[in-house]
Formats: structure tokens, C-alpha cells, sequence
């Protein structure tokens, strides 16, 4: 399953294209291909045009298309669905490389891979995944995930919107706020509740085509970075949508909600890791070329520290990305994981892009180099899919969680080194 997607890949692994960084920890023979092909992609076909689609703003909708075409728009779904068939860790690898050729692409294909294709295969129907799923994970059509409204976002069990069942047909009332991809998506998962009095446990989830009666998408957001990916309201005025629009049991909207989150974490971890890693690159060349007092600026030690600290902060969030993705695909838990990954990756990623300009010097502060992109494309991964005060809250409980009982003065640790459950279900 995974050879024949990555086949689909390989075509492009053919293409001859420079191989600037290695990772020091070691992926399997298939995984490699994948980040090699992945990276060749982004190098000829991303990178070239990531400077124009951030100045200009653009949906760089001829690139998402050849990702649909290799199967990355909907990697973990399934052939038959018209997917990729491949892994969370392929999936983490290949979005790492998209997103260091450029990141507005990079957010694009994580929201359509993990907060759209994701929920909809984990719960549709068959009826839903051919509709819903199919055309979407082939990358014909995308997809977008509604659950952040103007009056909460962090706590997105208050969510206001509401579904009213109405015979054969559920009607949407409310506005999400903040939607990627919401310009051009042909359907979002809607997060609505159905039953205030429950509060979160009234929430249920649901497809709606974007061109249902009633819906409407609101001006796009003037961003700081990952400026080629559209954001904006999704407004439901008594939208229609059939009643067999409900992704999953009524009520199981905020469960679908947060498993969703889980993965989607993995994926904006990735998303960091390759903005980061573009960051040291230019920090790296750019201080290998420029000489300063006679001498090339990696002679100086300051340098060597900040290259350092780039260096170690992204290759150990790689290694928690890595091991979040891996721990999913073997089945385990992973709600901790990828909040430690994606906690990590992003302040690796703002670090190493605020580095990167302090390298370049004035050079650094000026759009003739991509490093000022850089920093301004981290900065949403310290925001979206919980921001990093909420990744704490989920690190911390689950932490926590794990000593609940222990009360000696100095107690056992409470569980067996994860690498082990890894290897235990492998
Ligand atoms: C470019 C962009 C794209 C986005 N894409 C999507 C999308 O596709 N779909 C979607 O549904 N949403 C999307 N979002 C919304 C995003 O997920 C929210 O902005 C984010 O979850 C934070 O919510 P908020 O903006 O309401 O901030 P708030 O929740 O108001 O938080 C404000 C501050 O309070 C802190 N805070 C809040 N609660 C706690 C707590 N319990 N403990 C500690 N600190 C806390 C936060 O960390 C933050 O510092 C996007 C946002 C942006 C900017």
C-alpha cells in the first residue's frame, strides 16, 4: 500500500534537485523516499514561487493540484478513497519538506490532510466518504474545518453555532471564524451545537458543501504570514444542508473535534519544522558567503552558537514530531506526543527564524531575502490548532495524570518508557 503511493511519488523523485540537510536520526528506506521526492517537489516547484505567493497573496492553486496528483492532499486516507494510503510519519516527513519550499502551501495541505480528510474518514458513512471524502483526498476538491467562532477559540466548547433539525434537514445558524482554505473549499467540517444545555457534549459535527443555500464566506483576513492560504469567516444564515449531513453521532462533535486536533497537531508540528529548517538554511549559506572583518561569518563564534541552537532546537522537536507520528501509526496513544511536538516545533521554528535575521544582518530585515517571510510564516504555528499556553494545559494534565496516585517521597516513574509501548505494538 504504502510502496504503490510512494511509486506515485517516485515519478517525482526522478527529477534531479539539490540535497542540502540530512537528518541525523535515520527513517526507513520508504519514509526516505517519500521526504526525497517531497523535497525535490519543493525545491523545483514550491520554493521558486513562495516569495510571489506571499507578496501577492495568492492561492497557489497550481501547486495544490500536483500535490493532489501525488497522492499528498489526502495522504492517510485510503486508495480506494481516493487517497494516498501512507502513514502519519510519511505524512509528517513530506509536510516538513512542503512546507520549507513554502508555508502558505504547507498550511493548505495540512488542513485538507488532517482537520478535513481526517474526521471525515474516521466517521463517515459510505455514502458520506464517496461524497465527502473521495474527491477531496484526491485533491480535486478541498476542504476546510470550522470550529473556531469570533467569541471563542481556545475554548471551543462554548461554540455558539447552532444545527435545529427541521425534518429532513438540519439549518445552521452562526459564524466560524478564522477558516483556512475557507475561499476556495468546496466543503467544511461545521462544529454546531444541537443541544445547549449539554454544552460541549452538545455539539455535533457536520458537512457542509459551501454552496448549500445559506452559506456565505466572509472578507479574507489581512495576515501576518502564510499569506497565500486564505482565512475568513464561514457565515451560516439558516443554511439547509440534508439530514444526512451528520459526520458521526449527534453529540460526538467535540470528541471528533479534539481527536481531529490530535492529528492535526502532527501535521503543524511538521509545518514548523519546515519553516524552521528553511530559516537555518539561509542562515547557514548566507554566513558561509558574507565575510565580515576579513573572514567568512561562520568563523565567528557568535554565529556558531546561533547556527548551534537553530541546529539542536529543530532536530530534537524533529525527533518528538517523529516519534508523535510514529506512536499513531502503532496504535498508541498520542494526544501528549503531538502537543510536545507541536509545542516544540513551533518554538523552534519562531527561535531559528528570528535567528536567521539576526544572521543576515540588514539583509535580514529586507523581502530581497526570504528570512523576514520566515519569521512572520512561524509565527501562526505558536496559534493555530491551540496555541502553545494550551499545548502546556495538555502536556501538563496528561503528565499529571500519569503520577495520580503516586505518593511516596520519591516516587517510581509511573510508566514504562514509551519507546517500549512503541516497540511492544509494532
Ligand atoms: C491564520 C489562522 C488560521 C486559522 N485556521 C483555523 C481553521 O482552519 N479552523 C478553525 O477552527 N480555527 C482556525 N484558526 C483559529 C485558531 O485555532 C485560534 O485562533 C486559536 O485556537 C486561538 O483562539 P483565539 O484566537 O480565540 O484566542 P483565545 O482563545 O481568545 O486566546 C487568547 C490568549 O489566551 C490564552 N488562553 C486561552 N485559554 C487558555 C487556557 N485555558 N490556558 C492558558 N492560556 C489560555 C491563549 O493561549 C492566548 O494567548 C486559525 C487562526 C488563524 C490566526
Amino acid at each position: 500500500m504504502l510502496a504503490s503511493a510512494s511509486r506515485r511519488l517516485a515519478a517525482r523523485a526522478a527529477r534531479p534537485g539539490p540535497k542540502k540537510f540530512s537528518s541525523l536520526a535515520a527513517l526507513g528506506e520508504e519514509h526516505q523516499q517519500i521526504r526525497d521526492v517531497a523535497r525535490a517537489f519543493a525545491e523545483e516547484r514550491l520554493y521558486p514561487i513562495a516569495g510571489e505567493v506571499d507578496r501577492l497573496h495568492r492561492y497557489p492553486g497550481e501547486v495544490v493540484s500536483e500535490l493532489g496528483e501525488m497522492g499528498m492532499m489526502g495522504m492517510m486516507v485510503e486508495e480506494a478513497h481516493g487517497g494516498g494510503d501512507m502513514d502519519a510519519l510519511s505524512y509528517a516527513v513530506a509536510l516538513e519538506e512542503v512546507s520549507r519550499g513554502c508555508a502558505s502551501t504547507g498550511v493548505i495541505m495540512s488542513v485538507n490532510n488532517s482537520l478535513y480528510c481526517a474526521p471525515v474518514r474516521a466517521n463517515g458513512d459510505e455514502t458520506q466518504l464517496a461524497e465527502f471524502l473521495a474527491p477531496f483526498a484526491a485533491g480535486e476538491k478541498l476542504g476546510c474545518f470550522g470550529l473556531s467562532e469570533p467569541g471563542n477559540g481556545s475554548d471551543a466548547g462554548a461554540a455558539s453555532t447552532t444545527a435545529r433539525d427541521d425534518g429532513d434537514a438540519w439549518v445552521l445558524n452562526g459564524t466560524k471564524a478564522w477558516i483556512t482554505n475557507a475561499h476556495e473549499a468546496d466543503a467544511a467540517v461545521v462544529f454546531a451545537t444541537t443541544d445547549k444545555s449539554l454544552k460541549h457534549r452538545g455539539i455535533s459535527a457536520f458537512l457542509v458543501d459551501t454552496k448549500a443555500e445559506g452559506f456565505s464566506v466572509g472578507a479574507a483576513e489581512d495576515k501576518l504570514g502564510i499569506r497565500g492560504s486564505s482565512t475568513a469567516n464561514l457565515i451560516m444564515e439558516d443554511c439547509r444542508i440534508p439530514k444526512s449531513c451528520l459526520l458521526g453521532e449527534r453529540g460526538d462533535g467535540f470528541k471528533i473535534a479534539m481527536r481531529t486536533l490530535d492529528g492535526g497537531r502532527i501535521g503543524i508540528a511538521a509545518q514548523a519544522l519546515g519553516i524552521g529548517q528553511a530559516a537555518l538554511d539561509v542562515a547557514a549559506t548566507y554566513a558561509a558567503d558574507r565575510t565580515a572583518f576579513g573572514k567568512p561569518l561562520t568563523n565567528l563564534y557568535a554565529i556558531q552558537l546561533k547556527i548551534s541552537e537553530m541546529a539542536c532546537k529543530l532536530e530534537a522537536a524533529r525527533l518528538l514530531t517523529w516519534r508523535a507520528a510514529a506512536r499513531k501509526d502503532a496504535g498508541l496513544s498520542y494526544t501528549k506526543d503531538a502537543a510536545m511536538a507541536k509545542l516544540c516545533a513551533s518554538e523552534a521554528a519562531t527561535f531559528a527564524a528570528h535567528q536567521a535575521i539576526q544572521v543576515l544582518g540588514g539583509m535580514g530585515y529586507v523581502s530581497d531575502m526570504p528570512a523576514e517571510r520566515f519569521y512572520r510564516d512561524a509565527r501562526i504555528t505558536e496559534i493555530y490548532e491551540g496555541t502553545s499556553e494550551v499545548q502546556h494545559v495538555v502536556i501538563a494534565l496528561n503528565v499529571l495524570k500519569a503520577y495520580a496516585g503516586e505518593s511516596t517521597a520519591l516516587p517510581a516513574a509511573p510508566h514504562k518508557p514509551e519507546h517500549e509501548d512503541v516497540a511492544a505494538a509494532a
